[in-house]
C-alpha cells in the first residue's frame, strides 16, 4: 500500500513539474515569436512642455524606445502696436508668436476729435459756408450753407452814360447815352 501511494504522489509531482515546465517554456515562446510591428508615437515639445517619441509594438505593446525632448521656453517678444485714432483706442503688445502668450499688453485709450470751425463768407455771386470738422479724420460735426448775396446795385446817370454798380464788389456795367443829334448840331462844311 505504502509503495503504490508513493508512485501515486511522485506521478502527480511530475504531472505538476512538467505542467509548470511547459507553461513556462510556452510564455518563453510567446515572447520570443513576436515579431514586433514598431509604431512610432511622437508629441512635440511646445514653449512650456516637453515632448517625446516612443517606438512600441503595436502587437504587444513592447516598448524599442523612448526619447524625451524638452520643453522650448517661448520665443523672444514680437512687438504689435495699433495708434489710436479719434475713435478708437491703440495697444502696444509684446507676445510669443509660436504660442501667443503675452510678455506685455498696454492699451491707450481713443484721441476724440479736434474740432475746429471753418467758415467762408457769403458773396455777391458765391454761397458761403460754416463748418465744424476735425482735421485729423475728416469728420464733419456740422457744416451749414448760406446762399450767394446777389449784386447790391446802385444806378450813376452822367450825361454821357449810365453806370450801374455794386456797392459790395466791383460789378460795373456802363451804358452808353446815344444821343440823337439836332439840325444845328449837325456839322457843316466849309
Ligand atoms: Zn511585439
Ligand atoms: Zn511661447
Ligand atoms: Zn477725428
Ligand atoms: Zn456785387
Amino acid at each position: 500500500m505504502n509503495n503504490i501511494r508513493k508512485i501515486i504522489n511522485l506521478g502527480l509531482f511530475i504531472l505538476l513539474v512538467s505542467a509548470f515546465v511547459n507553461f513556462g517554456f510556452k510564455s518563453i515562446a510567446y515572447g520570443a515569436t513576436c515579431s514586433h510591428t514598431p509604431t512610432i508615437e511622437t508629441k512635440a515639445a511646445t514653449c512650456t512642455s516637453g515632448g517625446y517619441t516612443k517606438v512600441y509594438c503595436s502587437k504587444c505593446g513592447f516598448v524599442i524606445s523612448y526619447s524625451k525632448t524638452s520643453a522650448l521656453g517661448h520665443l523672444p517678444a514680437t512687438v504689435d502696436s495699433k495708434e489710436a485714432t479719434c475713435t478708437s483706442g491703440g495697444y502696444t503688445k509684446a507676445y510669443c508668436s509660436r504660442c501667443g502668450f503675452a510678455y506685455s499688453y498696454t492699451t491707450t485709450s481713443a484721441l476724440g476729435h479736434l474740432l475746429v470751425t471753418d467758415t467762408k463768407a457769403a458773396s455777391c455771386t458765391e454761397g458761403g459756408y460754416s463748418k465744424i470738422y476735425c482735421p485729423r479724420c475728416g469728420y464733419v460735426s456740422s457744416y451749414n450753407t448760406t446762399s450767394a448775396l446777389d449784386h447790391n446795385l446802385v444806378n450813376e446817370v452822367t450825361n454821357d452814360y449810365t453806370r450801374t454798380y455794386c456797392t459790395r464788389c466791383s460789378y460795373e456795367s456802363i451804358t452808353p447815352i446815344i444821343k440823337t443829334f439836332s439840325n444845328k448840331q449837325t456839322p457843316s462844311h466849309v
